[in-house]
């Protein structure tokens, strides 16, 4: 018979599944903080069980089913890149960034992704498979296994569209969130979003506060509706509504990202609408400049040109900031995880 894995499992679950072994509900907590806080990788490093029950544990229980295929140092930033194959054969990419005392991981929600942005290696993959919540916190527990260095914030930008997999993200985050899971705060997490408009409600109605991102990349409908085809379905009407309506109700800023395209969304103009455009949202907009892929025609602006794009925007918008991603030289950077191309 195969173990049941409990990564992925909230207290809930795991006090069901003690209790039809005849356990105290409370052992589930001691579980929960063996297995996610503290990430061990075996029953019989849980010393505070009994032997006995360690064994029980063990017997038709496991913990894992991810395995580390590739570890990618940069030579240039403090990132590294991690490719792991889940139990079924597929891959997925998660990237760690250190600044600071900070340790940022940037996960993925899908195998692939359906939405197909055209500046996206991702999106060439096409949609394999949504994670489950397991493979999503499996991420967080094996990047902090394998480094030694304890994940402190949690972005939602790595393979795949995370309010297309709505319900594993958010068990995801719940166990994230809990003390007897890692005991990250929700404002720690950041979730980025193609602009799932009926999604994004659903999100800013949970009472979850998790930092929202909108990859916005266009000014206008028709740039956007080329560039991501999901825009023809949402159209940045709806996006800009339900972007203020978080901010109404979450009484935060969102974060709007624009990859900056040499000649395709870099000029005044666009800047010009682009502000016109946010005007009356709290928000911070993320310039971000476009990192190649493979076969993509698209360059990034040079150097001036961002710099000019900035200046522009700046005193029309209240905060934009200018994001150069890191661990371009081992393909960690913003748009360039694709794990099925290896
Ligand atoms: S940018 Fe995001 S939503 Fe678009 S194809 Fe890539 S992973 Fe999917």
């Amino acid at each position: 018979m195969d173990k049941v894995n409990l990564i992925g499992m909230e207290l809930g679950e795991i006090e069901g599944l003690l209790s039809q072994m005849g356990e105290r509900s409370f052992r589930a907590k001691q579980l929960m903080k063996w297995i996610y806080g503290k990430g061990v990788g075996g029953f019989s490093q849980m010393t505070d069980l009994s032997k006995g029950l360690r064994e029980r544990l063990a017997a038709v229980f496991s913990l894992g089913g991810m395995k580390l295929v590739q570890r990618m140092d940069s030579q240039v930033d403090k990132v590294t890149k991690f490719l792991f194959e889940l139990e079924d054969g597929e891959r997925v990419e998660s990237v760690l960034i250190r600044e600071g005392r900070r340790r940022t991981v940037c996960l993925s929600t899908q195998v692939g992704c359906p939405l197909g942005c055209r500046f996206c290696a991702t999106g060439r993959v096409g949609l394999r498979r949504n994670l489950r919540a397991g493979e999503i916190v499996g991420q967080v527990i094996e990047v902090g296994r394998v480094t030694g260095e304890r994940p402190t914030n949690l972005v939602f930008m790595g393979m795949g569209e995370p309010l297309l997999n709505y319900e594993e993200v958010l068990k995801s985050v719940r166990i994230f969130n809990s003390p007897y899971g890692l005991g990250i705060g929700a404002r720690k997490m950041t979730l980025s979003t193609a602009g799932l408009v009926p999604q994004m409600g659903r999100l800013t109605r949970e009472g979850i506060k998790l930092g929202l991102a909108i990859s916005l990349n266009a000014p206008d409908d028709k740039l956007r509706d080329w560039l991501m085809p999901i825009n023809r379905k949402y159209p940045l009407k709806g996006i800009l509504k339900a972007a203020k309506e978080f901010t109404q109700i979450h009484r935060r800023r969102v974060t709007f990202e624009y990859l900056l395209i040499a000649g395709v969304n870099d000029s005044f103009d666009e800047a010009t609408k682009l502000a016109q455009m946010v005007k009356g949202i709290p928000c911070k907009i993320n310039l971000i400049p476009y990192n190649p892929i493979p076969r993509a025609k698209f360059r990034r602006p040079d150097p001036q040109r961002v710099e000019f794009f900035r200046r522009w925007l700046y005193p029309l918008t209240s905060t934009v900031t200018l994001r150069e991603s890191k661990g371009k030289d081992i393909g960690a950077a913003c748009g360039q995880l694709q794990a099925l191309y290896r």
